[in-house]
């Protein structure tokens, strides 16, 4: 008897477990193949660059990651307000200005990114690691939009110290505040946001939740 109580007890668990996964599938699931698919096709256009015995050239590498950061910059912004939101022609100007904001200044890392790529003297150990600085970007973008989908839903920075921690992050952490507020001073972006000390690059392990707890930012 105890055996077939313990046993149903656990599949209701991995039911639970069943159901939640599925739930967090659902929601994640197309603007992270979106991020997958940026990834890859980055990732594509830096192998061609140093693969091919000069077959492209660095100036043809500039002008289709320039490209590639252009269609993803317009169907990211479309994938994430539709998840999140709904009708695409409802969105305002000062949400759709978010396309052209973040293609600009991804587009403007792009010519120093092929030099680094053709520099004789980079450590190409870290092309994916820089890589991932690219696609860590596009999801920030993504999970920004969805955010302005929702409103101006409020957020909680939040997360553990970890190794490295600054200033603007302990003044920071554990308060809450609206998303506008937080986008006045330019808190949300990561990876080289100068309005930190730590420039919430990857040690930084401070994110902005929602008010159910999830990370909403990473
Ligand atoms: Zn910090």
């Amino acid at each position: 008897m105890e055996i077939d109580t313990a046993l149903e007890h656990a599949e209701l668990v991995l039911l639970r477990v069943d159901r939640y996964l599925r739930r967090q599938h659902i929601e994640l699931a197309v603007s992270d193949t979106l991020i997958d698919g940026y990834r890859n096709d980055i990732g594509n256009l830096v192998q061609e660059l140093l693969r091919g015995s000069g077959r492209m050239s660095k100036a043809q590498f500039r002008r289709d990651m320039k490209g590639v950061i252009k269609d993803y910059a317009r169907e990211g912004f479309r994938t994430a307000w539709e998840e999140d939101g709904g009708d695409v022609s409802e969105a305002e100007a000062s949400d759709t200005e978010l396309i052209g904001e973040w293609q600009t200044e991804q587009q403007g890392y792009v010519d120093s990114f092929a030099d680094w790529l053709k520099d004789k003297t980079s450590d190409l150990d870290f092309v994916d690691s820089r890589i991932e600085l690219w696609a860590t970007s596009f999801q920030n973008f993504v999970e920004h939009v969805k955010l302005r989908a929702e409103g101006d839903p409020v957020l909680k920075l939040d997360g553990d110290d970890g190794r490295e921690s600054c200033d603007e992050c302990q003044e920071y952490k554990g308060q809450s505040h609206r998303l506008s507020w937080w986008e006045k001073r330019g808190l949300t972006k990561r990876n080289g946001n100068e309005n930190y000390g730590c420039g919430r690059w990857e040690p930084c392990q401070h994110h902005f939740y929602n008010l159910k707890g999830d990370v909403v930012i990473a």
